[in-house]
């Protein structure tokens, strides 16, 4: 992957200035453009659209290729919609979640709250981790070989700068400051909550020796990741929810993928 040597990274610094980051955001969009029903709205559709590209593409796609692309054009696209979700790139993201399943709660963990603590697993380790001398992931070679993967996780900030200018000539700076700013600082937490509440609070339906938890609070938080004690029991499979009552829309999104032939292969998990 595009991983550089290990450097320190002042960690401290960098978590100060991203919270900083983050409060000014909110912030700024607040007494910028106040809250009107239509930026909420922006700022909503925003959330979802690209926590559905979190949990589709960069986990169930390329952290545990759940599904295949029906060619390198749809990969390409899809890989371009979770770039906008500022959470770097396909290569990063799949390379720091298939460690965290490889350790999941053992002292190699990135992010486990029963290892680390709750703030360090939801959102510190993002800044810390790349010092971390035990971080010595295998290079995600599925994936390296598409160079358009490659060049997109290199140029990571092109999402969000993309995002921005789409949405800067449909409203304007309150378009910004809501649909980017606040959404981005919300679709942060909710997908961490998975890393953090997804391994402490909920029930357990498979021993699968580590801390993860099924936990329905968080189904409109994560859009079917919630179900992550079944996650970590079958990584594989596409669908998360496998009894009646977890509903999973983003396993939901996939099938429909399937059916309009987007995608194959789709690995159905226990309930297939
Ligand atoms: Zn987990
Ligand atoms: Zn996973």
């Amino acid at each position: 992957m595009s991983e550089q040597p290990a450097r320190p990274l002042r960690p401290h610094l960098r978590l100060g200035l991203y919270l900083s980051f983050n409060t000014l955001t909110v912030l700024g969009a607040l007494w910028l453009a106040p809250p009107t029903f239509e930026l909420i709205l922006v700022a909503l559709c925003s959330y979802y659209v690209r926590m559905f590209a979190v949990t589709a593409v960069y986990h169930r796609l390329f952290a545990h290729r759940s599904y295949t692309p029906r060619n390198r054009v749809v990969q390409f696209v899809l890989a371009l919609w979770a770039l906008t979700s500022a959470q770097r790139g396909p290569i990063w993201w799949a390379t720091t979640h298939r460690w965290h399943h490889r350790h999941a709660d053992t002292p190699l963990d990135l992010h486990s709250p029963r290892q680390q603590g709750l703030w360090e697993s939801h959102i510190l380790w993002v800044f810390t981790h790349r010092s971390n001398p035990l971080y010595q992931p295998p290079p995600p070679t599925d994936l390296l070989r598409f160079p358009e993967l490659v060049w997109l996780d290199r140029l990571d900030i092109l999402g969000p700068v993309g995002l921005g200018a789409m949405l800067y000539g449909l409203g304007g700076l309150p378009y910004v400051l809501w649909g980017l700013g606040v959404a981005t600082v919300l679709l942060w937490h909710g997908s961490s909550s998975i890393n953090s509440l997804g391994h402490t609070w909920g029930d357990q339906a498979y021993d699968t020796g580590d801390q993860s938890r099924n936990n329905l609070w968080l189904l409109p938080v994560t859009l079917g990741e919630n179900w992550h004690n079944n996650h970590h029991a079958y990584p594989g499979a596409a669908r998360h929810g496998h009894r009646p009552g977890e509903w999973d829309p983003t396993g939901a999104l996939i099938t429909l993928w399937w059916r309009l032939g987007l995608v194959s292969r789709v690995n159905p998990g226990p309930t297939g």
